[in-house]
């Protein structure tokens, strides 16, 4: 078992350290939010994940995990240090923002033992790992600090799960001693995952790469829901079929409002940025970024449109976290539709299981709030469902019709007719 440090207690740092915790490492969470520290230390989760809290409830009171807003205290003695902070997008050029990145290497870089390994979970431009090394060395020139990258591929939802079963682990570097080292702490994962050890700057371009995949596949499947809806074909019978190709599979062939999160929009961004500054076309890239803002555009014009007609129209909607599972808003599709509608001066009620409180960061009091799903249909002329939480589809469809003012259901997530 070795001490790791884990630098970033979001999305992707706390299900890690947590998860590494379990398998028995002695694991320091750091976070410049020190209330989140706060939170955490007292067994709080910051954010909401399926089995989260329970863990790291379990694994403080282990004595395995504890948090920290001190990097010296943190990092220091850790064989393996994990950083986790966010690289979100920079509005103005696409790219992506590493201050963040540098900013907490800066600051860890002269408490770092001498033969650390320094693992990037970060999604980071291609190139990233080489700018990292020179920081650490100019800081801490007698470290013999290795610089490794080990993307994070976990989905928001199933943060847990994926710890524990990843597909794959990929680990850019070239050196014996750093696979060795992250082998060993895998070792007590249920399964033997699956390794790949490849070039840092390939570790770094498989994670956009795989990303903007997933993008352009969404990107094409609902491009395909608009022909089948035009052309009197069902879109789901289509998917299946399509799916059941071993070469095409059946994951991410579910049409929707567009892809959102804090990922698939700003990696297929960043990536193309990156494209761009070397030269190269990445054309379905940049149609699937230009295709995806459209049909958010396209989801609040329908919805529109089916209460243009209607006096002073109250509008319902179930869903804003950008997928089911996660209360993350960040760039959810849903809550881009919500702010279109609410800039059209129509009453709009909204009820998301875990999201309210993300959600209100966001819309402020632009949209009334409901305790629940049905008392957000009450009297509305239209339901829209934005996010594909099971509940809705499993909800009492009878008691919904009770409440609606007229039957009127768009359901962007499930497309069953109710
Ligand atoms: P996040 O915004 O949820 O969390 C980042 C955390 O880092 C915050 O708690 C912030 O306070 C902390 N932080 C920032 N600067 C710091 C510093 N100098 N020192 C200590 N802490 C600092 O971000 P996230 O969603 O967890 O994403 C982290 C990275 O992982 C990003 O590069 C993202 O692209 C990538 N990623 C995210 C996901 C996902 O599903 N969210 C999946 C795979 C990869």
């Amino acid at each position: 078992m070795m001490k790791i440090a884990v630098i970033g207690t979001g999305y992707v740092g706390l299900p890690t350290g947590v998860g590494l915790a379990r398998l028995g490492h002695d694991v320091t969470c750091i976070d410049c939010d020190h209330e989140k520290v706060e939170k955490l230390r007292a067994g709080q989760t910051t954010l909401f994940e399926e089995g989260l809290e329970d863990f790291l409830k379990t694994e403080l009171a282990s004595g395995r995990l504890t948090f920290t807003d001190e990097m010296k205290e943190g990092v220091s003695g850790a064989r393996i240090v994990m950083l986790a902070v966010g690289t979100p997008e920079n509005p103005a050029t696409g790219e992506a923002n590493l201050s963040y990145l540098f900013g907490a290497v800066r600051e860890m870089a002269p408490f770092l033992p001498a033969d650390a390994v320094v693992a990037v979970k970060s999604t980071v431009p291609v190139g990233t790992g080489d700018e990292v090394e020179k920081l650490i060395r100019e800081s801490n020139p007698k470290a013999r600090v290795e610089v490794i990258s080990l993307p994070e591929f976990l989905r928001e939802g199933y943060a847990v799960h994926d710890f524990f079963h990843p597909v794959r682990i990929v680990v850019g570097t070239q050196s014996q001693k750093a696979r060795e080292l992250i082998r060993e702490l895998y070792a007590p994962l249920p399964n033997a995952p699956r390794f790949l050890f490849v070039a840092r700057r390939s570790s770094e371009a498989i994670k956009y790469a795989s990303n903007a995949f997933l993008a352009v596949k969404i990107h094409y499947i609902n491009e395909m829901a608009d022909f089948c809806e035009a052309a009197g074909a069902n879109i789901h019978e289509v998917a299946q079929g399509m799916g059941l190709d071993s070469r095409i599979g059946p994951a991410f062939l579910k049409p929707g409002p567009g892809y959102g999160g804090s990922c698939f929009p700003k990696d297929t961004k960043a990536i193309e940025h990156m494209a761009r500054k070397l030269g190269v076309e990445l054309s379905l890239i940049r149609a699937a970024i230009r295709g995806n803002k459209k049909r958010r555009e396209n989801m609040a014009q329908r919805v529109l449109k089916e209460v243009e007609d209607v006096p002073s129209p109250k509008i319902a909607i179930w869903g804003l976290a950008f997928k089911e599972g996660t209360d993350d808003c960040r760039e959810s599709p849903a809550v881009e539709i919500v702010q279109r509608l609410a800039s059209h001066n129509v009453d709009v009620c909204v009820y998301d299981p875990q999201a309210m409180t993300t959600a209100r960061r966001i819309l402020g009091d632009t949209v009334r709030y409901a305790p629940d799903m049905y008392s957000a249909a009450q009297g509305a002329d239209v339901l829209v469902i934005l996010t594909e939480w099971p509940q809705f589809d499993a909800a009492d469809w009878k008691r919904v019709a009770s409440g609606l003012r007229s039957h009127h259901i768009l359901d962007f997530r499930f497309f069953k007719k109710r």
